[in-house]
């Protein structure tokens, strides 16, 4: 007999190495940031799905940081003993399955499962990446429950609605959508046995299975394995071609060709980014300059000259007027500028006060530091822009200033995007962070790790919200922290145009 929890079941359905790997090897598990992040906003939106169908009871029962699952088990029991209508986190074991539904509804002389995802229906790249995933997992739940005796009527999906705007009063019946997916379940539970014998076969051994990389490493939403399993690539590889599409890595590994050397030789590596790539690793060219695009970039920018940078952060419930869920709020910007040519580089910042709506103050302070018409930099002009347009349909009395300011964006990330300017250390990445110790080497003012604090966005709009409710003297520090940290991504900007001004004599 093994042990499976539903999350097992579920990284076994994905790749049976993963369900090996958690048992065998636990520490080499490792999440990105933001997924721990996404994980924590699930949370939050598990428990605000509890109220869907009005009175409930909450079987969660922990010891320590665990749950404590025969407690929760026996606590269930009871529950549907007594006749509760809604049980949340009901749990159920059979014969070593374990499973904890979110919502178990009572209807009729059955019940109804209703799984909770803190994903938004509407983004369909996201529902591509995790629906099968999602059947996968309410075809275990329903499994156990109806190996333990429970009559199951409805599988349900709840997920955010992307359309919902919060009025000020959160109605969590238009906020989340409820989709039926006994099609889709029916279908699964035919693979359940398949599974569950492979499950006994994976986690009995001894022995790690051997699971080469497959289109089912791209999952990070289960998979936190990636960096064990791909440690005997060589460094770069077909994964860090720039924006090789996963499935068409993959193709190209298991043909063999994984190493830059091989990759060299292939015709079908068109994109002239993945050439140069290429070229310049196996050739070390030094850094490759295309004088005229540069110049044709850099005459699309004229004085006065800023240069903004916005921080912002994301909730899945939203919390400010006229927002939705998984909304960007902008919380501060920095903002370098320049008002003539050979004129002195000027600074000005925005931070918000942790805890209020923080957009309506920005806006207005935006308006007062960028005048309307003049040219601003950026980098990655989709993230500010989408910023502006959302400021500029809250605030219609700031609109025309808002997209005035838009109107000028310009996007520093175009010339090292485009491979105006290219060296081999910028790699298959041409993020800031990874563009500038590229071009600045050995400048120590423009190394991020080297900011005491708030390093990255992820940290910056994880940080901010939590300012209110810190002591006076943590709070300095966080704000400046977070004060330093945006200023040098300004600063970045204005030492790569001043880099792009110089190369391009
Ligand atoms: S990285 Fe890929 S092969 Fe390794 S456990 Fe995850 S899904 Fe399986």
């Amino acid at each position: 007999m093994i042990s499976l929890s539903k999350s097992r079941y579920c990284g076994l359905w994905q790749c049976p190495k993963i369900a090996w790997l958690k048992k065998n090897k636990p520490d080499l598990f490792m999440l990105e940031d933001s997924i721990k992040e996404r994980m924590k906003m699930g949370n939050e939106v598990g428990d605000l799905a509890m109220g869907l169908f009005g009175d409930y009871v909450d079987v969660t029962v922990k010891d320590g940081d665990k749950l404590d699952l025969p407690k929760m088990i026996a606590r269930t029991q009871e529950e549907m003993t007594k006749g509760t209508a809604v049980i949340c986190e009901a749990s159920f074991c059979y014969n070593g399955l374990y499973c904890a539904v979110d919502i178990l509804r009572k209807n009729g002389d059955g019940w109804d499962i209703y799984e909770v995802k803190s994903s938004s229906r509407e983004d369909e790249k996201e529902e591509k990446k995790y629906k099968q995933v999602y059947i996968a997992d309410i075809a275990y739940q329903k499994y156990v429950l109806e190996h333990c005796g429970i009559k199951i009527c409805g599988v349900h999906l709840v997920q955010l609605n992307k359309a919902y705007v919060f009025d000020g009063n959160l109605d969590i019946h238009k906020l989340f959508i409820i989709s039926d997916v006994d099609e889709e379940v029916a279908l699964e539970e035919q693979n359940i046995a398949g599974n569950l014998a492979v499950a006994e076969k994976v986690l009995n051994s001894p022995t790690e299975p051997d699971y080469d990389l497959s289109i089912n490493c791209k999952n990070p939403y289960l998979c936190g394995f990636w960096n064990y399993c791909s440690r005997h690539l060589p460094s770069p590889s077909v994964f860090n071609l720039y924006r090789i599409h996963f499935k068409s890595a993959v193709k190209l590994y298991k043909e063999g060709c994984i190493s830059y050397e091989d990759l060299d030789k292939r015709s079908d590596i068109s994109s002239k980014t993945q050439q140069r790539q290429i070229e310049c690793y196996l050739e070390d060219k030094g850094t490759i300059i295309e004088e005229d695009n540069i110049r044709n970039f850099l005459g699309t920018l004229t004085y006065p000259l800023y240069f903004l940078d916005f921080e912002s952060m994301q909730t899945a419930v939203p919390k400010y007027i006229g927002t939705h869920p998984y909304a960007q709020i902008p919380f501060q910007y920095s903002l370098h500028y320049i008002e003539n040519e050979g004129g002195n580089l000027e600074h000005k910042e925005f931070l918000a006060e942790s805890g209020p709506d923080p957009r309506r103050a920005l806006a207005e302070q935006l308006c007062k530091d960028i005048p309307m018409g003049v040219t601003t930099v950026v980098y990655k002009k989709g993230f500010e822009g989408m910023i502006l347009n959302q400021l500029a349909e809250a605030f219609p009395d700031l609109r025309e200033h808002l997209l005035a300011i838009k109107e000028g964006l310009r996007d520093l990330l175009v010339p090292f995007q485009s491979g105006y300017y290219y060296n081999k250390d910028m790699g298959g990445s041409f993020s800031i962070k990874n563009v500038l110790p590229a071009v600045f080497p050995n400048d120590p003012s423009l190394n991020y790790h080297n900011l005491s604090g708030v390093q990255n966005g992820g940290e910056a709009m994880t940080i901010f919200p939590k300012i209110k409710d810190m002591a006076s003297a943590e709070r300095d520090k966080a704000r400046n922290d977070l004060l330093r940290y945006c200023e040098l991504d300004t600063y970045a900007m204005v030492k790569l145009w001043q880099e792009l001004v110089r190369v391009s004599g």
